[in-house]
């Protein structure tokens, strides 16, 4: 490990800067040995106390114990910086410089990222991860987001799809059902919710799930409803649902955390992820699955992803009133001066099209947006050239949508 060769703490150098009154010993510690022989600035004491809970909480020093008071020694601490900052790909310097600060203060799972047992004295309480025995698993979202433009139908989509990308390379089957008794139970909880991983309001720790077990909180995946939920935004201050509950759901089956950094089991938020409809996993997320259950049938190991859509897939809405200051497209026509290539009747909402745009509404008579949607983003399957419909209906034999175009018809 790249260590630095003067020791932290050796007392070379100006004086280490005089701490606020009243701080621990600890801190008092780590001041000195951010501050012994080295140029760089001592961190601040609030920024040596955050990173002290920091390391504790995810893994990386055991906690303080308030009955013994017992503290980690200087070299505990240097070591567990070192390991946080080659676990997330820092350079590892054994001390809080801004780099470290500032991946700590990236929003991230509430999990802790090494294996428990990986350091000495008293460890957390959380079991190590495991695998379900059995290959179907039932879903629920038991709570929804409180105050998000995210609709139900667009959380309860985003769950199927994010289970989905699991589901597509293994035998595991997710089913989404009612009532109390599903595997997984998801919720959208604020603060302390009563399972020992209380949220910490908007940034900080944004989600976790609990491993695979026995456990009457096996499976169960938890959002912190403080968060901005968001999907297909630009928005760069929300979290992407869809994102974080892939990663989420990689516990809720028995992944722990990676530092490889294109995995989507490493544990910081990087922003959104992309298409749901079109996400495949990275090739190390793909071969962890495979170790815990093996490859689906139908899927060879160096496959893409391009297995078929089941019979009904929920569908996927455009964000209402996308938050998002992306300016009008000048082809797209007004709902108020536009008169309307086709009007449908889908799944008991109306919608109206022209052009390659249309508008939605919804059943109880509420525009889904004001800004009218593109079609072939909607409807996965449309051709991308395709700038207009004739005619549009849902069959009743089969559900399945129908456009006329010329003499061209598709069914999806
Ligand atoms: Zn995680
Ligand atoms: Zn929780």
């Amino acid at each position: 490990m790249g260590r630095r060769p003067r020791g932290p703490g050796s007392p070379r150098g100006p004086g280490p800067p005089r701490p606020g009154p009243g701080l621990p010993p600890l801190l008092l510690m780590l001041a000195l040995a951010a501050h012994g022989g080295c140029a760089a600035p001592a961190p601040r004491a609030e920024d040596l106390s955050l990173g002290v809970e920091w390391l504790s909480k995810f893994g990386y020093l055991p906690p303080a114990d308030p009955a013994t008071g017992q503290l980690q020694t200087q070299e505990e601490l240097s070591k567990a910086i070192t390991a946080m900052q080659q676990f997330g790909g820092l350079e590892t310097t054994g001390i809080l410089d801004e780099a470290t600060l500032a991946l700590m203060k990236t929003p991230r799972c509430s999990l802790p990222d090494l294996p428990l047992g990986a350091q000495s004295r008293r460890r957390r309480q959380t079991p190590l991860p495991t695998k379900w025995s059995k290959r179907n698993l039932s879903w629920r979202v038991r709570t929804f987001p409180r105050d998000s433009p995210l609709g139900r139908d667009t959380v309860r989509a985003l769950m199927y799809y994010a289970l989905k990308v699991w589901s597509d390379i293994t035998p595991l089957n997710f089913h989404e059902v009612a009532g109390n008794m599903a595997d997984i139970q998801i919720d959208f909880s604020k603060a302390d919710h009563n399972d020992g991983y209380p949220f910490d309001g908007p940034g900080g720790t944004v989600a976790h799930a609990f491993f695979p077990g026995d456990h009457h909180t096996a499976g169960d995946t938890h959002f912190d409803d403080d968060e901005a939920w968001t999907f297909r935004s630009s928005d760069a201050h929300g979290m992407d649902l869809f994102a974080v509950a892939v990663h989420e759901f990689g516990h809720a089956i028995g992944l722990s955390h990676v530092a490889a950094p294109s995995s989507i089991m490493q544990p910081y938020y990087q922003g959104p992820v992309g298409d749901p409809l079109r996400y495949g996993l990275p090739y190390e997320d793909r071969v962890r699955v495979w170790q815990l259950y093996g490859v689906r049938e139908s899927v060879s190991p160096t496959a893409q992803l391009d297995t078929p859509e089941p019979e009904e897939p929920p569908l996927l809405p455009e964000p209402p009133n996308n938050r998002s200051s992306t300016p009008p497209q000048k082809d797209v026509p007004h709902r108020c001066t536009a008169h309307f290539d086709a009007v449908a009747q889908i799944r008991g909402e109306a919608f109206f099209f022209k052009g390659k745009y249309f508008w939605r509404l919804t059943r109880d008579r509420h525009l889904v947006s004001l800004q009218p949607a593109q079609m072939h983003r909607f409807w996965r399957g449309l051709p991308l050239h395709l700038d207009s419909v004739d005619a549009v209906y849902e069959r009743t034999s089969d559900h399945k949508i129908v456009f006329f175009k010329g003499p061209a018809v598709l069914a999806l």
